[in-house]
């Protein structure tokens, strides 16, 4: 029986609010190419048209996957919102789902289960999902047995609540409970709403092979980390994600190989807070302290890690993403520079360039460590790209205090960006402690002068790069012009060149002629470097 597989996912976490316009090509990968082998599948993009004014957002890319597999002959609809995690958790899900006979399709009035994989992270993002849940009841409406699930942080946010507030809610589901997921969908199926919101110590999700969903099979997301311990008072994410636990780095490694067999060149590590990486045989990292002492003394670092990933794999590029500035090691950037497949790129947050903000969010740093950290790593990768996630109008932040973060980012001189008004959160220190005094219109403000500096700066950072050679992991055709390739620069920059006879997967030498503000434009040279571990 045919079997389609159809994804739809939006991005609203780097919302409106977000300039980051190099980054809009960040996709989804994973071991596709043996998906293919193994299930025949024919694959197919689709324009999404919501959110597609968001320069960061996936833009709603959808996928087809035909395959031949055999199914229950149910349907299934999952649409995702939020970070990267969500993504990778969506495939998570694709996998458990599809083995338990489900079949995918980008078509609601099909679906016989629709799936929301949400984000709380800010208001805005929940009410995005609520919207979609209404459209939603017009299809209950004329399909009663349709089925309707909620899952990832408004699941976990909300919980049972979200039975009783949602109506149309049949099933929810936290972030650590997607095993269970077959098993409630038979709940659901036989007449009764079923909830799992139980957030795990251990559940890493290492042995659930993901389906990759919207890959372009090139690229791919590893979740390494799942949660985080760090408590900043402005963040859901430790409420919704539970305590920060690390994945066996055999399972990492192993998903790494399957991807390479699978032809995929570049892999992102992922995780809330992937510096923060401990693996002692398992356990959330809290407990550290109570391991064995040949547990502590035999413990994988996040350095290690990378040390590991990156000398088993020399042809494979890799990515990390997110890195707190108090976890970031110095052993860090040294593994950095050493292995030149390790890309020359760091997301490093501040959320703000004031001490005063610093502290009330609980960031572990000061200003002036972070400034530190930002000089290490120029003298220790001179040529890394570095963004940041910004927050405006956090409680009591003074003028003085948005002029500290003004000041820090013309330090910086940041690559790129992802900047956000403060959203308070119901339940969050921040929200308890604080009060949201920042007017809307001063928020918007801020903003608005951090957003317009990022963008200078970005300019500035993109005209860097005129006249020199980078090379270039090719990832897609250009969306303005079909002759062109798009890919990215180790520092994450869009490279847009004549496709001549290079092919998507190709690393390539490209000599940067201009630039827009998000682009570099040049023209092919040869094949770079790392293209020789994939030939001969
Ligand atoms: N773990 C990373 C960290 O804290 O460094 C990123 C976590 S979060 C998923 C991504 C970004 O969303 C944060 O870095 C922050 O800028 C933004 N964010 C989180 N909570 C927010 C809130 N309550 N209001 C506005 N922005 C928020």
């Amino acid at each position: 029986m045919s079997k389609t597989v159809f994804i739809f996912h939006v991005l609203t976490q780097v919302g409106l609010d977000s300039i980051n316009k190099s980054n809009n090509n960040m996709t989804f990968c994973p071991d596709f190419c043996n998906f293919v082998r193994t299930k025949k599948i024919a694959l197919m993009r689709h324009s999404n048209p919501v959110d597609s004014k968001n320069p960061n957002a996936y833009n709603g890319e959808v996928l087809e996957l035909n395959t031949t597999a055999t199914s229950s002959g149910k349907k299934m609809f999952i649409e995702s919102y939020g970070c990267q995690m969500n993504f990778s958790d969506s495939e998570i899900v694709a996998s458990i789902l599809g083995d338990a006979g489900y079949e995918t399709t980008s078509q609601l009035n099909e679906a016989d289960l629709i799936l929301v994989n949400t984000c709380s992270i800010r208001e805005k993002a929940e009410q995005t999902v609520r919207n979609r849940l209404e459209a939603f009841q017009g299809i209950k409406k004329t399909k009663p047995n349709v089925k309707v699930g909620v899952l990832g942080c408004m699941a976990e946010r909300l919980k049972s609540a979200f039975l009783e507030e949602e109506k149309i809610v049949d099933l929810v589901v936290g972030p650590d409970a997607y095993k269970d997921l077959p098993n409630l969908v038979a709940e659901v199926e036989a007449g009764r709403d079923a909830i799992n919101v139980i957030l795990s110590k251990e559940e890493t999700y290492g042995d659930v092979q993901p389906v990759r969903l919207q890959s372009n099979g090139v690229t791919a997301f590893v979740s390494i980390t799942r949660g985080c311990d760090n408590m900043c008072t402005f963040c859901v994410v430790p409420f919704t994600r539970g305590r920060e636990r690390s994945r066996d780095p055999k399972s990492i490694l192993a998903e790494i190989d399957t991807l390479a067999q699978s032809g995929f060149k570049e892999v992102t590590l992922l995780g809330q807070n992937v510096d923060s990486y401990l693996w002692y045989g398992g356990g959330p990292k809290k407990d550290f302290a109570k391991a064995s002492d040949l547990q502590q003394k035999t413990a994988v670092h996040f350095h290690q890690l990378l040390d590991l990933v990156a000398t088993a794999h020399p042809g494979i590029r890799i990515r990390f993403s997110t890195s707190n500035p108090q976890d970031m090691t110095r052993a860090v950037l040294h593994i950095m520079a050493k292995h030149p497949n390790i890309c020359n790129y760091i997301h490093l947050p501040v959320q703000s360039g004031s001490d005063a903000v610093l502290n009330a969010m609980n960031r572990q740093h000061s200003r002036q460590e972070y400034m530190e950290l930002i000089d290490d790593i120029r003298r220790i990768i001179p040529d890394c790209g570095i963004s940041q996630d910004m927050i405006a109008g956090f409680p009591n932040e003074t003028e003085a205090d948005h002029q500290d973060t003004l000041s820090l980012m013309e330090y910086v001189k940041y690559d790129f960006g992802f900047m956000f008004m403060y959203s308070e959160r119901p339940g969050t220190p921040a929200a308890k402690k604080l009060e949201d005094n920042i007017p809307e219109e001063v928020k918007k403000r801020r903003l608005q002068e951090i957003v317009a500096l990022q963008q200078e700066h970005g300019r500035y950072r993109n005209a860097q790069f005129v006249g020199k050679t980078v090379e270039v992991l090719v990832e897609k055709a250009s969306k303005k012009s079909d002759a062109h390739w798009s890919g990215r620069a180790q520092q994450n920059t869009v490279v847009v060149f004549p496709k001549e006879h290079y092919q998507v997967g190709d690393f390539v030498n490209v000599k940067i002629d201009s630039c827009t503000s998000a682009t570099l434009l040049g023209t092919a040279l040869d094949f770079g470097p790392t293209q020789s571990y994939h030939h001969g």
